[in-house]
């Protein structure tokens, strides 16, 4: 058994044909899903009865069963679900001035081992489906929904590497992006990813309009390195490269992350040196405070060096938003309530 949330409605016809029903069930049943957001089969109720068991016989719709909600004091939240094989993953409610925003997992776990992550405490137990995915996102859609708000922005950058569970990723996009499902327009979904250059490559052939964030975090590989792994197989060259190809090809604003980090990657030195590797592209730098994580010993950069490092960057010709953090009184940090839960099984 899977989730019909899995299905894109190219794959949902398909799924149709194969059994002999016509094409425009697909639609009625996107509505029922998306629309109505019914959580049973049986009350789609202008579908044959014979459908309705075929589709009961194959699938599930609701993946994930909520665990443990925390809501900050600026009312971000993050959710810990479970999905139906007992593995957790997070999520997170923002609410910024335009619209509501939610950062879904894309794997169970993480392989990336970016050392001051706390996602990468758990190693990768498996991909999520794109239908896990959807099941966080319209888990938070149902709860606005009765508040009379909507989902209007997804960003891909909780636990796991997107882009190391490209099909799926890309499926959710499919399912959240269609006009018959949740309709968030492409320009509203982000991606974000630690750099896997064949899966850039193969985004940018794609010409897909969803948004696409790096985290570079360093200037440098050696610095770069330390913090994160993957700078080994795609050094900077090579995947500044295939960014450079991306948004030339595609007409396409790049978002790089920056976590500022005490004492590491915060110097004057760091912010001209990036400004030097960013400077022409298409492209600006989001600058992040960091959420601090017990496990690592990496701490934040302090407000003001914070601005001064934003200052250079800008003088140097390179644009850069300085975010401000969210939900800093909770466990925010990706990975951090569901290494607290998990670890605390142990
Ligand atoms: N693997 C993808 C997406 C998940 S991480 C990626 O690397 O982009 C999403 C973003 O959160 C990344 O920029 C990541 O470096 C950052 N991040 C991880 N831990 C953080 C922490 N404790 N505080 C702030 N940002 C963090």
């Amino acid at each position: 058994m899977r989730t019909i949330y899995d299905e894109t409605i190219a794959q949902l016809t398909d799924w149709l044909a194969q059994r002999g029903q016509k094409s425009y069930r697909a639609k009625q049943i996107y509505a029922w899903l998306y629309r109505k957001q019914v959580s049973s089969f049986d009350e789609m109720s202008d579908l044959p009865a014979a459908l309705i068991e075929q589709l009961k016989a194959e699938f599930y719709i609701d993946p994930v069963h909520l665990v443990d909600k925390q809501v900050a004091r600026d009312l971000t939240a993050k959710y810990l679900f479970e999905m139906k094989d007992g593995s957790t993953v997070e999520a997170v409610l923002m609410h910024f001035s335009f619209g509501e925003s939610v950062c879904v997992s894309s794997q169970v776990g993480c392989n990336m081992g970016c050392s001051f992550c706390a996602s990468g405490l758990l190693k990768k137990q498996r991909n999520l489906t794109a239908g896990e995915m959807v099941g966080e996102v319209m888990f938070i859609e149902r709860e606005l929904m009765a508040e009379g708000k909507r989902v209007g922005n997804i960003v891909i950058m909780g636990t796991g590497e997107p882009f190391d569970n490209y099909d799926n990723v890309l499926d959710f996009c499919a399912v959240v992006n269609s006009d018959l499902g949740l309709a968030i327009g492409a320009r509203h979904i982000t991606i974000s990813t630690c750099g896997i250059v064949p899966r850039i490559r193969d985004f940018a052939a794609g010409h897909y309009q969803y948004n696409l964030a790096v985290s570079l975090h360093a200037p440098n590989d050696e610095m770069r390195r330390r913090l994160m792994p993957v700078d080994q197989a795609y050094p900077l060259d090579t995947l500044m490269a295939a960014l450079k190809d991306y948004s030339v090809d595609n007409h396409r604003r790049l978002t790089f992350e920056y976590i500022l980090l005490k004492g590491v990657n915060d110097s004057d030195a760091c912010a001209i040196e990036l400004a030097d590797l960013i400077r022409g592209m298409n492209a600006y730098v989001n600058l992040i405070p960091y959420n601090e994580v017990d496990e690592n010993g990496y701490r934040t950069t302090d407000g003001r060096t914070a601005l001064h490092f934003y200052d250079v960057l800008m003088k140097h010709g390179v644009k850069a938003t300085l975010r401000t953090k969210h939900g800093d009184d909770i466990d925010a940090a990706c990975g951090q309530l569901r290494a607290r839960h998990e670890l605390g099984k142990e």
